[in-house]
């Protein structure tokens, strides 16, 4: 049987992305999955652009396939996703042998694209500026049986002026909200248990829907749909509400745990990121939040070294790092974008200053994620069971509704596998920086 293999690099976007294409690739072609992508008849690359680092790993990984393709020319090799989009058929002057390039507006025609390719023998150069958003009715294989990504909106309005995602993923599109519900609907049905919702900025849902519900309404909606769990991301701060604050505290669906992008702590550098809110409506934001919510699980973004930052800019992001008991943080070197406004600024941060400063949030952020995971010890979580632990198929590993991972050891002749997909109620016992472990007590039978 013909095989496929897909690697995926950069965002929730794109893991969606990838597993729609494994559907494609599965019902439309015939594929089966393949363990290595030396191993594989057709070879997908889902491109990351944010920054220059998943770009080199892009052209390593596919260069390291030149031998296989020699050996085997029938091989095909496809990039797409972000890189795909942006560089179209410029990417075959330095990825030679790659045979289709595609974008992110066209995931659908990968299928007939390696066709094309596998007959005519010619590389087919696919990118469109504009496609059918959310095409919900393409097949998918999940990662997980039991969590599915839900796409809200695609593209983004918010132009900061570091980032390449508005210029290669469009401008930002709600989905309806009927559709939004319909497809929650079947998710639970196939017994999916957790949904993510996805999108930019999805709390600037439906703004482009003159009429339609906005952010708040949705979140109650899929909650109502009798999904366990429900997660959100991403969250632009200037567009988070009061609305959404409220239904996240009443729902029991809606996890407690929120992923608010802070990028700087300096209201100057939040201004030249065209961020449009200062640190003190952030931190406001954030104080809002843990009133609502007290054990809120908080998680962020964060740049370092963007152009101009001043030993005192960056002293404003490490107090806005204490101030907000971060659970856990996202940290970038900030990374010039060929085409935003950032990249034309000069006044750039020396590499050894940039990444002292890196060094230390880092650290600030490792304390801080200790501290929060110390205070859940002696308390029950409710943990949706992921599987064994790559290291010890007794021990079970899990997540908690803040999203923290749980190890904890399997039940008498239980085997962790078995368990996936299901949840325990897990007494927490000790706690790192990055997990838990503790003493389950009881898990779902089935
Ligand atoms: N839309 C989301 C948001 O606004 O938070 C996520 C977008 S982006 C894919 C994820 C993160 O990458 C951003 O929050 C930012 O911290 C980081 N990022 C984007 N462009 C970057 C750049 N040029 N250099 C370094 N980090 C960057
Ligand atoms: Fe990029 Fe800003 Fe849009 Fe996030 S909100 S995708 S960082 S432009």
């Amino acid at each position: 049987m013909r095989t496929y293999f897909v690697r995926t690099f950069g965002c929730q976007m794109n893991k969606h992305d990838s597993e729609r294409i494994a559907g494609m690739l599965e019902a439309q072609l015939g594929l089966a999955t393949a363990v290595t992508p030396e191993q594989a008849d057709v070879v997908v690359f889902n491109t990351c652009a944010v920054r220059e680092g998943a770009e080199e790993r892009l052209r390593g990984h596919v260069s390291s396939l030149k031998a296989t393709k020699r050996e085997n020319p029938d091989v095909l090799i496809a990039v797409g996703g972000c890189i795909g989009q942006r560089d179209s058929e410029t990417l075959l002057s330095y990825l030679p042998h790659v045979d289709v390039v595609f974008g992110t507006h066209n995931i659908e025609h990968l299928p007939a694209l390696l066709e094309a390719a596998a007959t005519s023998r010619r590389p087919q150069i696919e990118t469109l500026e504009r496609g059918e958003a959310f095409a919900s009715d393409l097949p998918s294989r999940r990662e997980h049986p039991w969590h599915a990504w839900l796409p809200i909106t695609v593209g983004c309005d918010n132009f900061c002026t570091y980032c390449i995602v508005p210029h290669v993923r469009g401008r930002e599109r709600s989905r309806s909200f009927k559709n939004i519900v319909a497809e929650a609907e079947r998710l639970v049905a196939d017994n999916v248990v957790e949904i993510t919702l996805l999108g930019q900025n999805v709390n600037s849902y439906g703004r482009d829907r003159y009429g339609e519900p906005r952010f708040a309404d949705v979140l109650q909606a899929v909650a109502a749909t009798g999904i366990r769990r429900l997660r959100f991301v991403t969250s632009h701060p200037k567009d988070l509400s009061d609305n959404t604050i409220a239904v996240m505290s009443v729902e029991p669906a809606v996890c407690r745990s929120l992923h608010l992008p802070v990028q700087s702590g300096s209201t100057r550098l939040l201004t030249a990121m065209n961020r449009r809110y200062t640190k003190e409506q952030y931190l406001a934001l954030v104080d809002r939040l843990y009133d609502a919510m007290p054990d809120l699980s908080l998680s962020t973004d964060v740049i370092v070294g963007f152009p101009g930052e001043t030993a005192a800019d960056f002293a404003e992001t490490m107090e806005v790092v204490e101030h907000c008991r971060y659970d856990q943080a996202f940290t970038f070197l900030y990374s010039p974008r060929e085409g935003t406004p950032a990249a034309r600024l000069t006044d750039t941060v020396p590499a050894d200053v940039a990444q002292e400063r890196f060094d230390r949030l880092v650290s600030a952020i490792q304390s801080s994620a200790h501290r929060k995971n110390q205070a859940l010890i002696g308390s029950v979580q409710e943990v949706l069971i992921e599987g064994g632990s790559r290291r010890n198929s007794s021990i079970i590993t899990g997540r908690t509704a803040g999203n923290k991972v749980v190890h904890t050891a399997a039940p008498d002749g239980v085997s962790a596998a078995t368990l996936a997909g299901r949840f325990a109620t897990v007494r927490i016992e000790d706690a790192q920086t990055w997990f838990l472990t503790g003493a389950i007590q009881g898990y779902e039978r089935s």
